[in-house]
């Protein structure tokens, strides 16, 4: 893992990344797809303000990176940004982790497939290692963010009603469901206090995998479609409802079920969405 040059971290780094419990559990889930997992767990408590925790079965962090992997602005996903130009990861700017340890207390638990054991670090608010106990997990890495925002109540008290919490625990719900979709082979947990709030298994293509969130009824009246623009490289693939399909069953009068991702990132942007 490298530290990214200045001129890098100039050009790329976004001072606006954690602002609530849904982007933690983004920039998480982000990390173990880089990482390769084919399995993640997600698990709040609290709404997340107590707890969030993103187990992984992905390739894990070798120790001699475990001093860095907290510290804003190292990667192991770019060395540059002209590498921009074939990326292939969901990260590259080394930021989360060490945004996430600025806004809370952070545990990392973590064993590749050469170590003989896994190890878990604490981690203090610029990310470094204060301390480190073997532990007993398997392959692949748990990142814990605990008392998420306890050193920011302003931002605590913005999730103080009820209503507020319920809507971060949907929208965390949307956003795996939307990976769900769109990685067919991975399987989710998610747990809300201790309850599972929604899972999905692995199957063989998005068609098993819409059929696991929308139900068989929606999917009848879908169908797939194919475009590619050979002037401008564009490649368009997807599901729409089938010109004579039962209309009570595909259309909703809000865009919530509407999943739109591009170059395997999920998109929420009115116009296209239009
Ligand atoms: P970025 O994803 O932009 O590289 P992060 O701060 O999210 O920055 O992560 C820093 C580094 O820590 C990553 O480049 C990666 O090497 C390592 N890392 C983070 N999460 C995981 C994970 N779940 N599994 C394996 N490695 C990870
Ligand atoms: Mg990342």
């Amino acid at each position: 893992m490298k530290q990214l040059p200045a001129a890098t971290v100039r050009l790329l780094s976004s001072s606006q990344i954690i602002t609530s419990v849904v982007s933690v559990v983004k920039e998480l889930i982000e990390n173990s797809l880089d990482a390769g997992a084919t399995s993640i767990d997600v698990k709040l408590e609290n709404y997340g303000f107590d707890k969030i925790e993103v187990r992984d079965n992905g390739e894990g962090i070798k120790a001699i990176d475990a001093p860095v992997m907290a510290v804003k602005y190292y990667t192991s996903k770019i060395n540059s940004h002209e590498d921009l130009e074939n990326l292939t990861t969901y990260g590259f700017r080394g930021e989360a982790l060490g945004s996430i340890c600025c806004v809370s207390e952070v545990l990392i638990t973590t064993r590749t497939a050469s170590d003989n054991f896994s190890t878990q670090y604490v981690l203090d608010g610029s990310g470094h290692i204060i301390s480190q106990k073997p532990s007993h997990l398997g392959q692949g890495t748990t990142v814990t963010a605990l008392r998420l925002f306890k050193n920011l109540p302003v931002r605590k008290q913005f999730y103080s009603t009820a209503k507020k919490c319920k809507d971060e625990i949907k929208k965390v719900q949307d956003l795996l469901i939307s990976y769900g979709l769109l990685k067919p082979d991975l399987r989710i947990v998610f747990i809300h206090n201790k309850a599972v709030i929604w899972q999905k298994n692995r199957v063989s293509d998005h068609k098993m995998a819409l059929m696991s969130v929308l139900g068989t009824g929606v999917m009848g009246n879908m169908e797939s479609f194919q475009y590619h623009s050979e002037e401008s490289q564009i490649y368009l693939s997807g599901f729409l409802p089938k010109h004579d399909a039962d209309h009570s069953l595909t259309s909703l009068s809000t865009p919530e079920r509407s999943f739109i991702f591009i170059n395997q990132r999920p998109i929420h942007q009115k116009d296209i969405l239009k």
